[in-house]
């Protein structure tokens, strides 16, 4: 059983990561950004709320963000593990969430964090072309990054959780460092 929360700044392949970790250890991922951005083509409620914050490159207020992934985890398939993908992704948010683990006696097991240099990030978020991959918001999202999620090492550290991960290697090799941070607990 694993209960994941990876973090890394837009393009360090946590989405990736995360989707093949799943598959082999049969958890479900949970990418908030997958979520918000279906609503928003689903056109819902959270999706005509969230779309303007998405556009810009911007977080989508915590509150929004954290009712969806408190239903999200109350589904049958999330209660033997899971895999968060761009969730926490400020301090409120994982205090807020911290807390909400503590309630149910639950608790992550480890924040893998995955290290990406700003050039290569650039550079491969460009070659993604998703929506909101234009020049201007990349750089908006890597700022927001840096100053609102960067501060999770810390949180995920003090508490002994933070895995380091070198994600600028080929994807195979990320893969393989990551199952041996996981079994061995380093
Ligand atoms: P991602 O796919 O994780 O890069 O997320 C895409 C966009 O969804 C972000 O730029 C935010 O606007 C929004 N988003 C995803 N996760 C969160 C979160 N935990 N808190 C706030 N906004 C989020």
């Amino acid at each position: 059983m694993s209960r994941l929360i990876f973090i890394g700044p837009p393009g360090s392949g946590k989405g990736t990561q995360a989707a093949e970790l799943s598959k082999r250890e049969k958890i479900p991922h949970i990418s908030t950004g997958e979520i918000l951005r279906n609503s928003v083509a689903n056109k819902t409620d959270l999706g005509l709320k969230a779309k303007y914050y998405m556009d810009q490159g911007s977080l989508v207020p915590d509150q929004l963000v954290f009712d969806l992934v408190e239903e999200r985890l109350s589904q049958e398939d999330a209660q033997n593990g899971w895999i968060l993908d761009g969730f926490p992704r400020n301090s409120s948010q994982a205090e807020t969430f911290q807390q909400m683990l503590y309630a149910k006696n639950r608790d992550c097991d480890y924040a893998i964090f995955l290290e990406v240099p700003d050039a290569i990030l650039i550079e491969r978020l460009l070659l993604r072309g998703r929506a909101d991959d234009t020049a201007e918001t990349i750089r908006h999202r890597l700022d927001v990054y840096q100053e609102e999620t960067q501060p999770l090492i810390d949180f995920y550290g003090a508490r002994g959780k933070l895995r380091r991960i070198r994600g600028n290697q080929p994807v195979e090799k990320v893969t393989q460092d990551l199952q041996h941070a996981l079994t061995t607990g380093h």
